[in-house]
């Protein structure tokens, strides 16, 4: 039973010499031929590279070379550029696109020794809340395959779910790491704006897209998130501070930690997630962490601010694929203007054309003072309400989702009702702070995520904070039936 052990464990086997990487990469590659037809999370599977990555980490290892990853398998999210590999985002605009190089996190994980197994499906250009928007059709949700396992990083949660890889990478714009992970059952971080290159990675919307990571654990998610983060040089807005051993901060005791409750998060929260997030909260004060009631009293503003902001820099960035340079091309056009509007219509879905729409809109001259500039003055504002919260706290915990995963299908009609799934997810987003979800139960059968979010380059002390309440509790450890 390979896949239900740890990074860590794995890491030891390897280092022991027990087992090899390419009898592990094997192991996960023949689950994903097995298991991955019922998710559609693996949209390309690319076993002969894995082997031969499997093989130069098995070289490396017997050369007494160690590492957290060194041997490990992951699963990229489509969105990451992967030299001489198919990166879609998602999209039938890129449905053959090969990029021609690798994204700083991929050339990162890479160097570590990490197995790349396949890129995993994801909402259209990562807008989405339900990975419904894909050229690819939806995941499914492992915990029942009539859910949606939540977006836009929907493939990569639901393959560490079914264990179809140990780890794999996401992004986060406005929740896309962190909701998934909540809907689906595993940890998922998301780091302050800054700490992980966006080289290489598709834009969506440049002051807001971080990369991250899920995986079954805060300890496994430590290791694979210290390989990808550090300064780059191809990324203007990548800060330049050291990256600290996450791996070595988990074990510290909890005691004096102080723990903001948001009270404008627990307005209208449904009574058995509210339930869920007290009994977590005991757990907290159980490991002698105090709680402080903070306020953030223009977060309500986040989910309008956030729907002005992103599309409005997704329709700049998204203006790139106009069927020229490269991706989709419709067939004989019959001028210019017709190549650029045929292959715009065609390649892009309905999601991504209405982000397109409402961004131009926004950013038009006569609307971009009333829209755009307010939004970024709101943003300001939200930012402000996180400093003074964390002069009083030092974390913050509240729910990741307002409810367990939805059906597929439910609510793709509703643009609006989908966008308010993200209502607790945005405000770290336009504040560019860490935040991270892990399991901390059920509502009817299927998981719930507890959220943390903390100030500008806390992920020690969130990895941390998430290590103990895993040490205290086993909701990580549950599997989806039939999958673990
Ligand atoms: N659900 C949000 C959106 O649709 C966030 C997506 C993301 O984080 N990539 O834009």
């Amino acid at each position: 039973m390979l896949h239900t052990l740890s990074i860590g464990e794995l890491a030891a086997k390897l280092a022991g010499r027990e087992i090899s990487s390419v009898e592990i990469t094997r192991h996960f590659l023949a689950r994903i031929e097995r298991l991955n037809g019922r998710l559609n999370a693996v949209i390309t599977l690319t076993a002969e590279q894995a082997l031969a990555a499997a093989a130069q980490a098995d070289r490396r290892l017997a050369a007494g070379e160690r590492g957290k990853l060194l041997g490990i398998p992951l699963i990229h999210k489509d969105i990451f550029c992967t030299d001489g590999v198919r990166t879609s985002c998602g999209s039938r605009m890129l449905d053959n696109f090969v990029a021609p190089y690798d994204a700083t996190v991929v050339e990162r994980l890479k160097a570590a020794g990490a197995v790349m197994l396949g890129k995993a499906n994801m909402d259209e250009f990562a807008m989405g809340s339900s990975n419904e928007t894909s050229y690819y059709g939806p995941v499914k949700n492992p915990w029942d395959e009539t859910k949606v396992p939540g977006g836009s990083s929907g493939g990569s949660a639901a393959a560490v779910a079914a264990r179809l890889a140990p780890f794999s990478t996401g992004t986060d714009t406005g929740g896309s790491i962190r909701q998934p992970a909540a809907l689906t059952g595993v940890t998922g971080i998301k780091p302050t704006y800054g700490r992980v290159s966006r080289y290489g990675m598709i834009a969506f919307a440049s002051s807001l897209d971080q990369a991250g990571v899920f995986a079954v654990s805060a300890a496994d998610a430590a290791a694979a998130l210290e390989a990808m983060s550090g300064f780059d040089p191809r990324d203007s807005t990548s800060v330049d501070t050291p990256v600290p051993d996450y791996s070595a901060g988990l074990d510290a005791p909890l005691k004096g930690l102080k723990i903001g409750l948001l009270r404008e998060f627990f307005e209208g929260l449904e009574a058995r997630n509210q339930a869920l997030i007290e009994a977590a909260l005991a757990v907290y004060t159980g490991l002698g962490a105090e709680t402080v009631e903070v306020s953030l009293p223009h977060l309500p503003l986040s989910v309008p601010t956030y729907y002005v902001v992103a599309p409005a820099e997704c329709s700049s960035n998204l203006s790139r694929f106009d069927g020229v340079r490269f991706g989709y091309r419709c067939d004989s056009p019959r001028d210019l203007t017709d190549l650029y509007e045929r292959s715009r219509g065609e390649g892009f879905g309905a999601e991504v054309k209405r982000r397109i729409m409402t961004g131009t809109y926004v950013l038009s001259a006569g609307y971009f003072d009333a829209y755009y500039l307010k939004a970024q003055k709101v943003r300001r504002l939200i930012t402000d309400d996180f400093k003074a919260a964390f002069a009083r706290a030092d974390l913050v915990l509240c729910p990741t989702t307002p409810t367990p995963a939805f059906g597929i299908g439910a609510k793709v009609d509703d643009p609006v009702t989908m966008y308010l799934n993200d209502i607790y997810t945005i405000g770290a987003n336009l504040a560019g702070l860490p935040a991270m979800s892990l399991p901390c139960g059920f509502i009817d059968g299927l998981p719930m995520g507890l959220q943390l979010i903390g100030p500008h380059f806390a992920e020690q002390r969130l990895l941390n904070a998430a290590h103990q309440y895993q040490q205290a509790t086993d909701w990580h450890r549950h599997g989806p039936h039939g999958f673990v």
